[in-house]
């Protein structure tokens, strides 16, 4: 079939499989141009590995350090007549590239939150690896059927104690408007937590270490995010800040565990960037494209290949220092939260209208970044020619 974009609101529904490897393979060139990664991890879990950071930090791992990678993913396959999902494509382009620089790389498409996936995860880290010695969790979900209780728990994106106003775009269309979003309600508070929280995180540290499959002094990063206060009342300090304050508690008492022998549990704050997560939260894709505007302006631009590369190589790795802040976080939003980056967002910030949005903000930008994470936009790829739909996970 001949696969075209389509985008429905803020997703994608349609993603082009050659695009997806060619957009895997621009990210495994920008970090071999960066060259080897000191003193890097050998044996890698990624939870969320198929789109956005988890991707990029199996990208990094396998070919900045070499290191053999298990990415755990929840992607719709394709079958003769029906697309999969970005994640389903990218997972195929990382594992066919790696497999063929002579990496070890294994993959499990199911609920990352459950028993059973945990169970096969570990059953595979015994058979082919022994142990593993960094463990990313990257998940971004909108729910989770909780192991226990067997209850569904949905996430929304909302402020808590007091209605949000602000403006915000639909990046399709182009529209700038003004939105008020009313205040979670504590179940959806409690929802939230329980889906982008730390406990799932706990979980699945404990069960490594239980089976015996954590190397001495492993590593576990989870990924944050703060950004300016003109996002706070929707992020920082909405429901799923407070999902990430029960991250950072969660990673505090993973770190207690693992330090006995020499381990770390980390929590890295990353820059705002287009991901399927974030595309979905409102005013935030405005941010963005100011942000992207300012940054590359400045030559500071990065996507989530150079934060993940830079993360490794400059803060985790090669005997780097964390430069942990007054919160024992890792910091590689810093170049987003400088001063005078956030300065100048905040004057643009009021002034974007429908009108000058081209102008004011790269939302061009935006959108091309959008497309490429469904493997549209890519160079090389003929978007004209017919391409088969269906491709087997390897
Ligand atoms: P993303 O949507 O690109 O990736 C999410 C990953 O989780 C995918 O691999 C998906 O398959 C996987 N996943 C979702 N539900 C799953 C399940 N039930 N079982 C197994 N896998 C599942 O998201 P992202 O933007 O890369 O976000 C990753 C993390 O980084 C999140 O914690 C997010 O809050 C954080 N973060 C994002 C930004 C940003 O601007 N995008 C900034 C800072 C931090």
């Amino acid at each position: 079939m001949v696969i075209k974009p389509r985008v429905r609101g803020f997703v994608c529904v349609t993603s082009h499989p050659d695009g997806c490897a060619a957009h895997v393979q621009q990210q495994i060139d920008y970090v071999k141009s960066k060259g080897p990664i000191g003193d890097g991890p050998r044996r890698v879990l990624v939870i969320g590995s198929s789109t956005g950071f988890g991707l990029s930090s199996r990208i990094t791992a396998a070919f900045g350090c070499g290191a053999s990678t298990i990415g755990v993913f929840f992607e719709r396959p394709s079958d003769e007549d029906r697309l999969g999902t970005a994640g389903w494509y990218n997972t195929i382009g990382f594992t066919e590239k790696a497999r063929a620089a002579g990496l070890y790389a294994r993959n499990f498409n199911g609920d990352a939150f459950s028993d059973e996936v945990k169970t096969q995860v570990i059953q595979a880290i015994k058979e082919d690896l022994g142990s593993v010695d960094l463990v990313v969790y990257s998940l971004a979900s909108p729910r989770r059927t909780h192991p226990d209780t067997g209850a569904v728990h949905k996430s929304v994106l909302k402020p808590v104690g007091k209605p949000y106003a602000n403006r915000t775009v639909d990046t399709d269309r182009g529209l700038v408007s003004d939105i008020t979003i009313e205040p979670a309600s504590p179940d959806e508070i409690a929802d939230t937590i329980a889906v982008m929280g730390g406990d799932d995180w706990e979980r699945w540290m404990q069960a490594l270490a239980d089976a015996g499959v954590l190397a001495p002094a492993a590593t576990t990063v989870a990924y944050s995010y703060i950004g300016p206060e003109v996002t706070w009342d929707i992020y920082k300090n909405g429901t799923i800040g407070l999902a990430k304050n029960d991250l950072e508690a969660a990673c505090a008492r993973i770190h207690g565990k693992l330090s006995a022998d020499g381990g770390r549990a980390l929590i890295s704050v990353n820059k705002a960037l287009v991901s399927q997560a974030s595309s979905a939260i409102p005013v935030v894709p405005l941010y963005i494209s100011i942000l992207y505007k300012i940054m590359k302006a400045k030559g500071t631009h990065e996507g989530c290949i150079e934060q993940m590369q830079r993360l490794f190589a400059e803060r985790l790795y090669q005997g780097a220092d964390l430069q942990l802040d007054v919160a024992n976080r890792v910091r590689i939003d810093d170049l987003e939260m400088q001063p005078e980056v956030q300065a100048e967002g905040a004057k643009i910030w009021p002034q974007v209208t429908t009108e000058n949005l081209a102008e004011l903000t790269d939302i061009a930008g935006y959108r091309e970044e959008f497309l490429k994470m469904f493997g549209f936009g890519l160079p090389g790829i003929d978007y004209e020619a017919e391409c088969e739909p269906h491709r087997p996970m390897i």
